[in-house]
């Protein structure tokens, strides 16, 4: 149980953690803080916290949890707002999507005495701001938290028991490992869905209601997935860029074997390809990660129920647009 947790930016994430901890009686108090008087009144109207304020450094005066909840390419100038109000003894983490830069960049920044546990939900959906959130957003989900070899073990702990009482199973790896991992399997498919979703568009001229009108489940998914919040991404992209570009240039060499394949009518080929990206699929759903639910768990329940499919575990909300981020 932490007295004070103090929030830094309430959008769809700061909001569900807040929802979250207040649900599961995780913290005493509850301090927002955000940057525009507009997203700070809709928190304070949706009663997220029990204190509201646009300067971060009061909403951290005397917080043992401190959680940066701002695109991270915001974290360097929130850090030089709060650095000197964090008070000896406190926990400062973060939910950004990418690590190591928030190792390179908030390190610096945090005073002795106060223990830094970079952490990122692998949980979201494509919706912004602090009415976006709901409490089972973590339930299921993983969490990974990146600390330093020497961490002090304690604090360690309190957080992970922090995030395992919100409902997620955690992982502590180090920041390059993660940025990598998340690089094939959330940055490289947004981007993917982004460029997909921009070239049917630049085609508008010629097919634009065809692409509405026939939008089919594949393309359908990648809309979702680039309705993702265009800040948050642009700064995914502009932080995590080495692991990205590492990713891609393997994911465009394969591109053209399957290229090939298509061109030269290999059908084994593709099917053996294909087969084993079936198996994967398979294989996140068993383990807990996805439904085989129609419309891949996203539709209303009705429909799922409808259609005699599994019923979602969670309560039906769309996961996954930005988890990843
Ligand atoms: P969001 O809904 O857009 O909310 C962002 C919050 O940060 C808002 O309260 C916004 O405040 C504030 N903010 C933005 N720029 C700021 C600045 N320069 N200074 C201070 N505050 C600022 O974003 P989110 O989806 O919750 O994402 C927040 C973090 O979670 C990001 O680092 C992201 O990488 C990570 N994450 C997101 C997802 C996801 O699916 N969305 C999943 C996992 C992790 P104002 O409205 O007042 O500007």
């Amino acid at each position: 149980m932490f007295k004070k947790m103090a929030l830094i930016g309430i959008g769809l994430i700061g909001s569900s953690i807040a929802l979250a901890a207040r649900a599961h009686n995780l913290v005493e108090g509850i301090a927002i803080s955000t940057r525009r008087p507009e997203t700070l009144e809709e928190a304070r109207a949706l009663g997220l916290g029990d204190s509201y304020t646009l300067d971060p450094a009061e909403a951290v005066r005397g917080a043992d949890l401190v959680i940066l909840c701002t695109p991270v390419g915001a974290y360097e100038g929130v850090m030089r707002q709060i650095a000197g109000a964090l008070a000896p003894g406190a926990i400062l983490s973060d939910v950004g999507s990418v690590k190591g830069f928030v190792q390179k960049t908030v390190g610096p920044h945090v005073p002795k005495g106060v223990a830094f546990i970079p952490a990122h939900p692998i949980a979201g959906t494509e919706h912004s701001g602090p009415g976006a959130g709901f409490p089972e957003l973590f339930i299921g989900r993983w969490c990974v938290l990146t600390p330093e070899k020497d961490i002090d073990p304690i604090a360690l702990d309190r957080l992970t028991s922090f995030w395992q009482a919100l409902g997620s199973n955690v992982e502590v790896m180090e920041a390059s490992h993660h940025d990598m991992v998340l690089a094939i399997t959330s940055h490289v498919p947004h981007l993917i869905a982004y460029n997909i979703v921009g070239t049917a568009d630049d085609l508008e001229a010629h097919t634009k209601s065809e692409v509405i009108k026939f939008s089919a489940s594949g393309f359908r998914d990648f809309t979702r997935i680039a309705a993702s919040d265009p800040v948050m991404w642009r700064d995914v992209f502009l932080t995590n860029r080495e692991a990205v570009l590492e990713m891609l240039g393997r994911f465009l060499e394969d591109l053209s074997q399957l290229q090939r394949m298509v061109r030269v009518g290999d059908g084994a080929g593709m099917e053996a390809l294909f087969t084993r990206t079936r198996a994967i699929r398979r294989s996140i759903i068993s383990a807990g990660q996805e439904t085989a639910a129609p419309d891949f768990g996203r539709g209303r329940a009705t429909d799922a129920a409808a259609h005699g499919a599994e019923a979602p575990a969670a309560p039906v909300r769309e996961h996954g647009g930005g988890d990843d981020a």
